[in-house]
Protein backbone atom coordinates (compact mmCIF):
# COMPACT_ATOMS: atom_id res chain seq x y z
CA UNK A 1 0.00 0.00 0.00
CA UNK A 2 1.25 3.75 -0.96
CA UNK A 3 1.89 5.58 1.93
CA UNK A 4 0.01 8.59 2.62
CA UNK A 5 0.70 12.03 2.13
CA UNK A 6 -0.82 15.39 4.17
CA UNK A 7 -0.32 18.69 2.95
CA UNK A 8 -0.86 21.12 5.61
CA UNK A 9 -1.70 24.79 4.86
CA UNK A 10 -2.14 28.25 6.43
CA UNK A 11 -4.45 29.81 4.72
CA UNK A 12 -4.11 34.06 4.73
CA UNK A 13 -6.28 36.54 2.53
CA UNK A 14 -3.18 39.39 3.18
CA UNK A 15 -5.14 41.16 4.97
CA UNK A 16 -3.83 43.75 7.98
CA UNK A 17 -4.32 40.76 10.56
CA UNK A 18 -2.47 38.62 8.97
CA UNK A 19 0.24 41.23 8.70
CA UNK A 20 0.23 41.55 12.36
CA UNK A 21 0.62 38.09 12.80
CA UNK A 22 3.38 37.70 10.86
CA UNK A 23 5.12 40.42 12.25
CA UNK A 24 4.24 39.11 16.09
CA UNK A 25 4.87 35.41 15.50
CA UNK A 26 7.24 32.56 13.99
CA UNK A 27 6.08 29.73 12.62
CA UNK A 28 2.03 29.47 13.34
CA UNK A 29 1.28 26.80 15.85
CA UNK A 30 -1.84 24.96 13.80
CA UNK A 31 0.14 23.58 10.71
CA UNK A 32 3.09 23.19 13.14
CA UNK A 33 1.78 21.21 15.81
CA UNK A 34 -0.53 18.86 13.47
CA UNK A 35 2.93 18.33 11.68
CA UNK A 36 4.56 17.56 14.85
CA UNK A 37 1.66 14.82 15.40
CA UNK A 38 1.61 13.32 11.83
CA UNK A 39 2.91 9.76 12.60
CA UNK A 40 6.46 9.45 11.29
CA UNK A 41 5.27 6.80 8.41
CA UNK A 42 3.13 9.88 6.99
CA UNK A 43 4.60 12.05 4.10
CA UNK A 44 4.27 16.03 4.83
CA UNK A 45 4.44 18.92 2.55
CA UNK A 46 3.52 22.51 4.11
CA UNK A 47 2.93 25.99 3.27
CA UNK A 48 2.33 28.85 5.18
CA UNK A 49 0.94 31.62 2.90
CA UNK A 50 0.89 34.27 5.85
CA UNK A 51 5.24 34.68 4.86
CA UNK A 52 4.03 34.74 1.09
CA UNK A 53 4.54 31.00 0.39
CA UNK A 54 2.51 29.64 -2.46
CA UNK A 55 -0.34 26.83 -2.30
CA UNK A 56 1.46 24.15 -4.81
CA UNK A 57 -1.92 22.88 -7.05
CA UNK A 58 -0.03 20.08 -8.54
CA UNK A 59 0.67 18.72 -4.78
CA UNK A 60 0.00 14.57 -4.96
CA UNK A 61 -0.98 14.94 -1.50
CA UNK A 62 -4.01 12.47 -0.54
CA UNK A 63 -5.53 14.67 2.29
CA UNK A 64 -5.20 18.39 2.06
CA UNK A 65 -6.03 20.59 5.75
CA UNK A 66 -6.14 23.73 5.53
CA UNK A 67 -6.22 25.71 8.51
CA UNK A 68 -7.88 29.34 9.29
CA UNK A 69 -8.75 32.49 11.54
CA UNK A 70 -11.55 34.14 10.30
CA UNK A 71 -10.50 36.84 7.76
CA UNK A 72 -9.12 34.14 5.70
CA UNK A 73 -12.15 31.86 6.08
CA UNK A 74 -13.03 32.24 2.20
CA UNK A 75 -9.41 32.04 1.26
CA UNK A 76 -9.20 28.75 2.87
CA UNK A 77 -12.71 27.86 1.21
CA UNK A 78 -11.36 28.49 -2.15
CA UNK A 79 -8.13 26.91 -1.61
CA UNK A 80 -10.44 24.17 -0.92
CA UNK A 81 -12.66 24.01 -3.66
CA UNK A 82 -9.54 23.74 -5.75
CA UNK A 83 -8.44 21.31 -4.69
CA UNK A 84 -11.70 19.47 -4.13
CA UNK A 85 -11.99 19.64 -7.90
CA UNK A 86 -9.12 17.60 -8.27
CA UNK A 87 -10.67 14.77 -6.49
CA UNK A 88 -8.66 15.62 -2.84
CA UNK A 89 -10.19 14.91 0.58
CA UNK A 90 -10.10 18.13 2.47
CA UNK A 91 -10.05 19.33 6.08
CA UNK A 92 -10.22 22.31 7.56
CA UNK A 93 -9.20 23.31 10.91
CA UNK A 94 -7.95 26.25 12.71
CA UNK A 95 -10.09 28.83 15.05
CA UNK A 96 -12.71 29.69 12.73
CA UNK A 97 -13.84 26.15 12.10
CA UNK A 98 -14.33 25.82 16.10
CA UNK A 99 -16.51 28.21 16.12
CA UNK A 100 -18.26 28.10 12.57
CA UNK A 101 -18.44 24.31 12.20
CA UNK A 102 -21.92 24.01 10.00
CA UNK A 103 -20.11 26.73 7.41
CA UNK A 104 -16.59 24.68 7.38
CA UNK A 105 -18.46 21.74 6.61
CA UNK A 106 -20.01 22.74 3.87
CA UNK A 107 -16.91 23.38 2.50
CA UNK A 108 -14.57 20.01 3.27
CA UNK A 109 -15.18 16.26 3.98
CA UNK A 110 -14.46 16.89 7.51
CA UNK A 111 -13.42 19.36 10.20
CA UNK A 112 -10.94 19.02 12.86
CA UNK A 113 -12.55 20.60 16.41
CA UNK A 114 -9.77 22.08 18.95
CA UNK A 115 -6.51 20.74 19.95
CA UNK A 116 -5.47 18.69 16.88
CA UNK A 117 -3.18 16.33 18.58
CA UNK A 118 -4.94 12.61 18.52
CA UNK A 119 -7.85 13.59 16.58
CA UNK A 120 -5.17 13.92 13.75
CA UNK A 121 -3.92 10.33 13.76
CA UNK A 122 -7.59 9.47 14.07
CA UNK A 123 -8.40 10.98 10.92
CA UNK A 124 -5.69 9.57 8.90
CA UNK A 125 -6.31 6.27 10.35
CA UNK A 126 -10.25 6.45 9.74
CA UNK A 127 -8.92 8.03 5.96
CA UNK A 128 -7.09 4.61 5.64
CA UNK A 129 -9.39 2.18 6.24
CA UNK A 130 -12.02 4.66 4.24
CA UNK A 131 -13.84 5.91 7.46
CA UNK A 132 -13.68 9.00 7.56
CA UNK A 133 -15.99 10.71 10.16
CA UNK A 134 -17.63 14.44 8.90
CA UNK A 135 -16.19 15.69 12.40
CA UNK A 136 -13.32 15.00 14.71
CA UNK A 137 -13.46 16.68 17.95
CA UNK A 138 -10.76 17.55 20.92
CA UNK A 139 -12.96 17.55 23.88
CA UNK A 140 -10.33 17.14 26.84
CA UNK A 141 -7.03 19.49 27.11
CA UNK A 142 -3.78 17.33 26.02
CA UNK A 143 -1.18 17.18 28.18
CA UNK A 144 1.38 19.48 27.08
CA UNK A 145 4.17 16.63 27.77
CA UNK A 146 2.75 14.32 24.95
CA UNK A 147 3.42 17.04 22.26
CA UNK A 148 6.18 16.81 19.59
CA UNK A 149 8.61 19.35 18.94
CA UNK A 150 7.95 21.00 15.28
CA UNK A 151 9.54 19.60 12.29
CA UNK A 152 12.44 22.02 11.27
CA UNK A 153 13.10 20.45 7.95
CA UNK A 154 9.91 21.16 6.13
CA UNK A 155 9.31 24.57 5.83
CA UNK A 156 12.79 25.96 5.27
CA UNK A 157 13.13 29.07 8.53
CA UNK A 158 14.49 31.06 5.70
CA UNK A 159 10.81 31.74 5.30
CA UNK A 160 11.08 33.08 9.24
CA UNK A 161 14.15 34.87 8.76
CA UNK A 162 15.71 32.49 10.83
CA UNK A 163 12.63 33.49 13.73
CA UNK A 164 11.74 30.24 15.11
CA UNK A 165 8.82 29.27 17.69
CA UNK A 166 8.48 26.90 20.29
CA UNK A 167 4.94 26.02 22.48
CA UNK A 168 5.84 26.48 26.04
CA UNK A 169 2.03 26.96 27.58
CA UNK A 170 -1.57 26.93 25.92
CA UNK A 171 -4.75 28.82 27.74
CA UNK A 172 -5.13 31.50 29.76
CA UNK A 173 -6.17 31.99 33.44
CA UNK A 174 -7.95 35.02 32.58
CA UNK A 175 -11.26 35.52 30.87
CA UNK A 176 -11.30 38.55 28.72
CA UNK A 177 -14.62 39.07 26.25
CA UNK A 178 -12.96 39.88 23.20
CA UNK A 179 -10.13 37.15 23.47
CA UNK A 180 -10.55 33.43 21.82
CA UNK A 181 -7.89 31.88 23.64
CA UNK A 182 -10.25 30.73 26.84
CA UNK A 183 -12.31 29.85 24.62
CA UNK A 184 -10.68 27.62 22.46
CA UNK A 185 -7.81 26.55 24.99
CA UNK A 186 -9.78 26.40 28.36
CA UNK A 187 -7.37 25.24 30.66
CA UNK A 188 -4.34 26.78 31.49
CA UNK A 189 -1.34 24.25 30.68
CA UNK A 190 2.64 24.29 30.75
CA UNK A 191 4.91 21.92 28.92
CA UNK A 192 7.70 20.28 30.69
CA UNK A 193 11.09 22.90 30.54
CA UNK A 194 13.26 19.82 29.78
CA UNK A 195 11.51 19.25 26.21
CA UNK A 196 11.23 23.17 25.64
CA UNK A 197 14.86 23.31 26.37
CA UNK A 198 15.46 20.32 24.14
CA UNK A 199 13.51 21.37 20.98
CA UNK A 200 15.45 24.91 21.52
CA UNK A 201 18.88 23.38 21.17
CA UNK A 202 17.78 21.79 18.36
CA UNK A 203 16.29 24.86 16.31
CA UNK A 204 19.57 26.73 17.19
CA UNK A 205 21.86 24.01 15.73
CA UNK A 206 19.51 24.54 12.67
CA UNK A 207 21.22 28.21 13.06
CA UNK A 208 18.03 30.11 14.24
CA UNK A 209 19.17 32.68 16.19
CA UNK A 210 15.05 34.13 17.78
CA UNK A 211 12.88 32.00 19.42
CA UNK A 212 9.42 32.65 20.67
CA UNK A 213 8.25 31.72 23.67
CA UNK A 214 4.52 30.21 22.11
CA UNK A 215 2.10 31.08 25.44
CA UNK A 216 -0.90 33.41 25.33
CA UNK A 217 0.62 34.53 29.05
CA UNK A 218 3.80 33.28 29.05
CA UNK A 219 4.77 34.55 33.03
CA UNK A 220 1.60 33.75 35.01
CA UNK A 221 3.02 31.22 36.78
CA UNK A 222 5.99 32.39 38.23
CA UNK A 223 7.57 29.34 39.93
CA UNK A 224 7.34 27.59 36.36
CA UNK A 225 8.10 31.00 34.08
CA UNK A 226 11.50 31.30 36.96
CA UNK A 227 12.66 27.90 36.33
CA UNK A 228 12.02 28.23 32.16
CA UNK A 229 14.48 31.03 32.27
CA UNK A 230 16.69 29.36 34.45
CA UNK A 231 17.11 26.67 31.84
CA UNK A 232 17.26 28.93 29.07
CA UNK A 233 20.04 31.19 30.06
CA UNK A 234 22.98 29.06 29.11
CA UNK A 235 21.53 28.36 25.53
CA UNK A 236 22.37 32.06 25.07
CA UNK A 237 20.02 32.69 22.48
CA UNK A 238 17.55 35.88 21.98
CA UNK A 239 14.07 34.97 22.79
CA UNK A 240 10.36 36.57 22.71
CA UNK A 241 6.98 36.31 23.86
CA UNK A 242 3.09 37.05 24.75
CA UNK A 243 2.53 38.11 28.52
CA UNK A 244 0.97 40.33 30.50
CA UNK A 245 1.76 43.98 32.07
CA UNK A 246 1.48 42.28 35.14
CA UNK A 247 5.12 41.28 34.73
CA UNK A 248 6.25 44.19 35.59
CA UNK A 249 5.07 44.10 39.20
CA UNK A 250 8.15 41.46 39.91
CA UNK A 251 11.80 42.77 39.70
CA UNK A 252 13.00 39.23 40.72
CA UNK A 253 10.99 37.84 37.51
CA UNK A 254 11.69 40.55 35.06
CA UNK A 255 15.66 39.74 35.97
CA UNK A 256 15.39 36.14 35.80
CA UNK A 257 13.43 36.36 31.93
CA UNK A 258 16.58 39.03 31.10
CA UNK A 259 19.16 36.58 32.24
CA UNK A 260 17.12 33.73 30.16
CA UNK A 261 17.48 35.64 26.84
CA UNK A 262 14.11 37.47 26.72
CA UNK A 263 14.29 40.61 24.90
CA UNK A 264 11.20 41.38 23.72
CA UNK A 265 7.37 41.38 24.98
CA UNK A 266 3.85 41.82 23.86
CA UNK A 267 1.52 42.73 26.06
CA UNK A 268 -2.48 43.45 25.69
CA UNK A 269 -2.56 47.03 27.06
CA UNK A 270 -5.75 47.14 24.67
CA UNK A 271 -7.24 50.82 26.18
CA UNK A 272 -6.78 53.93 27.92
CA UNK A 273 -10.68 53.08 29.42
CA UNK A 274 -10.98 51.79 32.44
CA UNK A 275 -14.63 51.57 32.10
CA UNK A 276 -13.92 49.23 28.72
CA UNK A 277 -11.07 47.51 30.54
CA UNK A 278 -13.32 46.70 33.25
CA UNK A 279 -16.34 45.39 31.07
CA UNK A 280 -14.13 43.18 28.95
CA UNK A 281 -12.68 41.76 32.55
CA UNK A 282 -9.12 43.01 31.92
CA UNK A 283 -9.55 45.16 34.78
CA UNK A 284 -5.58 44.68 35.72
CA UNK A 285 -4.53 46.82 33.13
CA UNK A 286 -4.57 50.26 34.81
CA UNK A 287 -4.15 53.13 32.37
CA UNK A 288 -2.34 55.20 35.05
CA UNK A 289 0.38 53.04 35.39
CA UNK A 290 0.98 51.53 31.76
CA UNK A 291 3.84 54.44 31.41
CA UNK A 292 5.72 53.55 34.64
CA UNK A 293 5.35 49.95 34.06
CA UNK A 294 6.76 49.98 29.87
CA UNK A 295 9.81 52.06 31.61
CA UNK A 296 10.27 49.01 34.73
CA UNK A 297 10.39 46.40 32.26
CA UNK A 298 12.76 48.53 29.60
CA UNK A 299 14.82 49.15 32.39
CA UNK A 300 15.38 45.47 32.93
CA UNK A 301 16.43 45.26 28.52
CA UNK A 302 13.26 43.88 27.87
CA UNK A 303 11.80 46.08 24.90
CA UNK A 304 7.86 46.06 24.54
CA UNK A 305 5.29 46.07 22.10
CA UNK A 306 1.35 46.26 22.56
CA UNK A 307 -1.96 46.75 20.94
CA UNK A 308 -4.28 49.41 21.37
CA UNK A 309 -8.08 48.58 20.08
CA UNK A 310 -10.53 51.27 19.48
CA UNK A 311 -14.87 50.85 19.17
CA UNK A 312 -14.99 49.35 22.84
CA UNK A 313 -18.88 50.81 24.11
CA UNK A 314 -17.15 53.63 26.17
CA UNK A 315 -15.37 54.68 23.73
CA UNK A 316 -16.53 57.85 21.95
CA UNK A 317 -15.13 60.61 19.04
CA UNK A 318 -12.78 61.71 21.97
CA UNK A 319 -10.70 58.38 22.48
CA UNK A 320 -8.62 58.75 19.28
CA UNK A 321 -6.97 61.81 20.74
CA UNK A 322 -7.25 60.68 24.42
CA UNK A 323 -5.13 57.96 23.21
CA UNK A 324 -2.94 59.55 21.60
CA UNK A 325 -1.94 61.91 24.70
CA UNK A 326 -1.77 59.27 26.64
CA UNK A 327 0.31 57.16 24.79
CA UNK A 328 3.00 59.31 22.55
CA UNK A 329 5.35 59.38 25.38
CA UNK A 330 5.30 55.47 25.65
CA UNK A 331 8.30 53.69 25.17
CA UNK A 332 7.17 51.33 23.36
CA UNK A 333 8.83 50.05 20.65
CA UNK A 334 5.92 49.31 18.55
CA UNK A 335 2.26 50.35 18.89
CA UNK A 336 -0.40 47.82 16.94
CA UNK A 337 -3.73 50.08 16.84
CA UNK A 338 -6.81 48.23 15.05
CA UNK A 339 -10.57 48.27 15.68
CA UNK A 340 -12.38 45.73 17.82
CA UNK A 341 -12.85 42.36 16.01
CA UNK A 342 -15.46 40.75 17.96
CA UNK A 343 -14.52 37.29 16.42
CA UNK A 344 -17.31 34.40 16.55
CA UNK A 345 -16.37 32.15 20.03
CA UNK A 346 -16.04 35.39 21.98
CA UNK A 347 -18.47 36.27 24.09
CA UNK A 348 -18.03 39.87 22.52
CA UNK A 349 -19.59 38.52 19.35
CA UNK A 350 -22.15 36.51 20.84
CA UNK A 351 -23.23 40.02 22.89
CA UNK A 352 -22.75 42.09 19.79
CA UNK A 353 -25.13 39.66 17.58
CA UNK A 354 -27.56 39.53 20.20
CA UNK A 355 -28.24 43.23 20.36
CA UNK A 356 -28.55 43.07 17.09
CA UNK A 357 -25.20 45.10 16.35
CA UNK A 358 -23.48 42.75 14.04
CA UNK A 359 -22.98 44.91 10.90
CA UNK A 360 -21.93 42.09 8.49
CA UNK A 361 -20.85 38.62 8.62
CA UNK A 362 -18.79 38.99 5.41
CA UNK A 363 -15.43 37.68 7.15
CA UNK A 364 -12.92 38.76 4.75
CA UNK A 365 -13.34 42.42 7.11
CA UNK A 366 -12.93 40.78 10.15
CA UNK A 367 -9.57 41.62 9.78
CA UNK A 368 -9.02 45.08 12.18
CA UNK A 369 -9.43 47.56 9.63
CA UNK A 370 -12.78 47.56 9.16
CA UNK A 371 -16.11 48.70 11.47
CA UNK A 372 -17.99 45.18 11.26
CA UNK A 373 -20.50 46.08 14.39
CA UNK A 374 -21.90 49.19 15.19
CA UNK A 375 -20.63 51.19 17.92
CA UNK A 376 -22.30 52.25 20.85
CA UNK A 377 -21.33 56.15 20.36
CA UNK A 378 -20.07 56.80 16.73
CA UNK A 379 -20.64 56.02 13.23
CA UNK A 380 -18.86 52.98 11.91
CA UNK A 381 -16.88 54.98 9.33
CA UNK A 382 -16.05 57.12 12.05
CA UNK A 383 -14.36 54.26 14.18
CA UNK A 384 -12.37 53.59 10.73
CA UNK A 385 -10.89 56.68 10.19
CA UNK A 386 -10.20 57.36 13.80
CA UNK A 387 -8.33 53.85 14.09
CA UNK A 388 -6.73 55.45 10.86
CA UNK A 389 -5.76 58.50 12.39
CA UNK A 390 -4.73 57.26 15.21
CA UNK A 391 -1.70 54.99 13.47
CA UNK A 392 -0.46 57.73 11.57
CA UNK A 393 0.09 59.77 14.20
CA UNK A 394 1.95 57.21 15.92
CA UNK A 395 3.49 55.58 12.95
CA UNK A 396 5.08 59.00 12.16
CA UNK A 397 7.21 59.04 15.37
CA UNK A 398 7.47 54.93 15.98
CA UNK A 399 10.28 53.42 14.29
CA UNK A 400 9.31 49.97 13.07
CA UNK A 401 11.17 48.19 15.37
CA UNK A 402 10.10 44.83 15.73
CA UNK A 403 11.35 44.14 11.88
CA UNK A 404 14.77 45.64 13.09
CA UNK A 405 14.74 43.67 16.18
CA UNK A 406 14.15 40.28 14.32
CA UNK A 407 16.20 41.19 12.22
CA UNK A 408 19.40 41.05 14.20
CA UNK A 409 19.30 44.87 14.84
CA UNK A 410 19.49 44.70 18.27
S1 LIG B 1 -6.49 38.88 26.22
FE1 LIG B 1 -4.60 38.01 27.10
S2 LIG B 1 -4.98 38.00 29.32
FE2 LIG B 1 -7.00 38.17 28.32
S3 LIG B 1 -7.73 36.05 28.09
FE3 LIG B 1 -6.69 36.62 26.19
S4 LIG B 1 -4.61 35.86 26.45
FE4 LIG B 1 -5.54 35.96 28.49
Amino acid sequence: MKNLKVYLIKASAGSDYSEYKKNTGGPPQNIFSTAAATPKNVAIEMTDEVVGMKVNYKSDADIVAIFMSTPDAYKAYDIARKFKEKGKTIVLGGLHTKFMQEEAKANCGTILVGEVEGIWEELLNDFRNNQLKPKYERTTPIDLAELNPYPLNIIDPAHYDYTWSVVVSRGCPYSCDFCLVPEFSPRYRMRPVKNIVSEVKAAKAWGIEWCELHSDNLTVNKKYAMELFKQLKPLNMNFYAETTIKISEDDELMKAAAEGGLKMILVGLETISKAALKEQNKGFVNPDKMKEQIEKINSFGIKVISDFLFGFDDHDHNIFEDTYQHTKDFKLEEIFPHLLIPFPGTKTYEKFDNDGRILTKDWSKYDGTHAVFQPKQMMPEDLENGTYWFWQKHNGFLKNALKSLLGRGL
